[in-house]
């Protein structure tokens, strides 16, 4: 196109103050105000300009853009303006599901981050004294209690635990502070206790999580050294003992959270590594990641270490993550000797590392929760404790209720999972939804169902989509019956 057409076609386009009080655009400018209206036809605009420049729109074209330029005004808005993070239906029977906010929060722990939220707090004020407080003092209280009740003699434990020449005088009991996520925690308690010095660690236990959290590279960003021991499938206790030296500062035993080694295989029992810590007056501390706070065996779950098999164990500072096992919010906890606790509330990286207090609202929630026995609140183990039977029953109701037609559903045994590196060879016994459409592939349907609204996501196994109801609230399976009855009509 000759240049001149082009600014031919130039002239053409109205000005954007003149779209925005034109009368077809009004309905919009009322909605959504003159600020967004004003953005959203701009860039329309800018749009045209640049189909003219390269010669795509000719004088027919431009008159056709400009009448659907309402549409397209509309449909920017529409994206600009809503929000990208959106529920989704979990049907995977992941229950924390990484990729999908892991664990849910619970009611009454979103009701007191609404309180808090909403109004001012007592975040770091003491009402009592009328004077500036600390902001960890909610949640240990509740740690402290939780403790005290699973462990009446940790607290002797402890103090008799100090090792001869280390601050003797210091009230050793457990405390805990909160960060931002366990890799946050790893990382304080690295570079609080051991910087500048060495970390001994398990070859078989420099492990990486998802989320690219490798424990080599967390090591190095402390500025402590990794000192490792042992190779991949075994280490004793005397591969430790080897390496001490005088800068050894922290041994570290991490959970292996996402695989685990079998077959000819050696690992030192905590009890060991506590007793090397003692003699050698160094500290032990345990990346426990998924960091269960009661004993899951009432939920079917088997061999999962708690936070408090490990402190009662001898273990001088545990650190887990709030939202995996624990079922709260995102966050990092660090549990441990009072005296080391103190040191990493010091250090500058905590205060660059700390939560929000909408975070310390869901986590004293979800907490209280725990303290008074009520887990059935706590969303994540209440899914962990649904029975078999349980799940078959709403299955069989959500396939009864999808009309009979082109998708077959079909109810068949299968496994849950917990996810979220925790408990990585324990299974639950479930029921799935195995669901197929003639003409249609599953990786087709899987697509269809992501597209519903609320999406939901599901498992594609052996040509079949399975939906796993563990993980969908049960006031959601009506929307499981909506999703596979629209995913035909497409
Ligand atoms: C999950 C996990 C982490 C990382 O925790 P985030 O809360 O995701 O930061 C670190 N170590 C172990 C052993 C884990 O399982």
């Amino acid at each position: 196109m000759k240049s001149a057409a082009k600014s031919e076609l130039f002239r053409e386009l109205p000005s954007v103050d003149e779209l925005v009080r034109a009368p077809r655009f009004a309905a919009l400018l009322e909605e959504h105000g003159a600020t967004a209206i004003t953005d959203a036809i701009r860039s329309g605009i800018a749009r045209l300009r640049e189909q003219i420049s390269s010669g795509l729109l000719d004088g027919a074209g431009l008159g056709l853009a400009l009448e659907g330029l309402n549409g397209a005004v509309e449909a920017q808005l529409r994206t600009v303006l809503s929000s990208s993070l959106r529920p989704v239906i979990n049907a995977t029977g992941v229950i924390l599901h990484t990729n999908l906010g892991r664990a849910p929060l619970a009611e009454h722990a979103l009701a007191q981050v609404r309180e808090a939220g909403l109004s001012y707090s007592n975040l770091e004020f003491d009402i009592e004294a009328g004077e500036r407080g600390k902001r960890d003092v909610h949640v240990d209280r509740l740690f402290r209690k939780l403790l005290a009740e699973s462990l009446p003699s940790l607290i002797e434990t402890a103090a008799s635990a100090v090792p001869p020449g280390r601050s003797p005088a210091a009230p050793s009991t457990i405390s805990t502070i909160v960060v931002n996520n366990n890799a946050a925690a790893v990382l304080l308690a690295l570079n609080t206790l051991a910087e500048g010095g060495e970390v001994v660690v398990s070859r078989g236990e420099l492990v990486e999580i998802g989320g690219s959290f490798r424990i080599p590279d967390v090591m190095a960003k402390s500025g402590a050294t990794l000192r490792e021991v042992g190779t991949t499938n075994r280490t004793r206790i005397g591969d430790y003992e080897k390496v001490i030296n005088e800068r050894t500062r922290l041994l570290l035993r991490v959970h292996r959270s996402n695989f685990e080694i079998t077959g000819f295989t050696e690992q030192p029992s905590i009890e060991e590594l506590v007793a090397l810590a003692r003699r050698r007056g160094i500290p032990l501390m345990e990346d426990l990641g998924s960091g269960a706070l009661v004993d899951l065996e009432k939920f079917g779950i088997q061999g999962e270490a708690t936070v408090l098999d490990g402190l009662r164990g001898g273990v001088d500072v545990v650190t887990y993550s709030g939202d995996k096992l624990l079922g709260g919010p995102q966050a990092g906890l660090l549990s441990g000797r009072s005296e080391l606790i103190a040191q990493m509330r010091a250090n500058s990286l905590f205060r660059a590392l700390r939560v929000d207090k909408m975070t310390y609202a869901a986590l004293e929630a979800t907490l209280l929760a725990y303290v008074k026995h009520e887990y059935g609140k706590v969303p994540a183990l209440r899914m962990m404790s649904l029975s078999k039977e349980e799940i078959g029953a709403r299955a069989e109701s959500v396939a009864s209720r999808v009309p009979s037609g082109k998708v077959k559903i079909e109810i068949i045994d299968g496994e849950s999972v917990i996810g979220g590196g925790a408990a990585p060879s324990s299974v639950l016994p479930t029921r799935l939804l195995a669901v197929t459409c003639s003409g249609v592939s599953a990786d087709e349907l899987s697509e269809r169902l992501r597209a519903s609204d609320p999406p939901v996501i599901a498992r594609v196994e052996e040509g079949r989509v399975l939906l796993d109801l563990r993980t969908v609230f049960p006031e959601q399976d009506h929307l499981i019956v909506d999703a596979l009855e629209h995913v035909v009509h497409f």
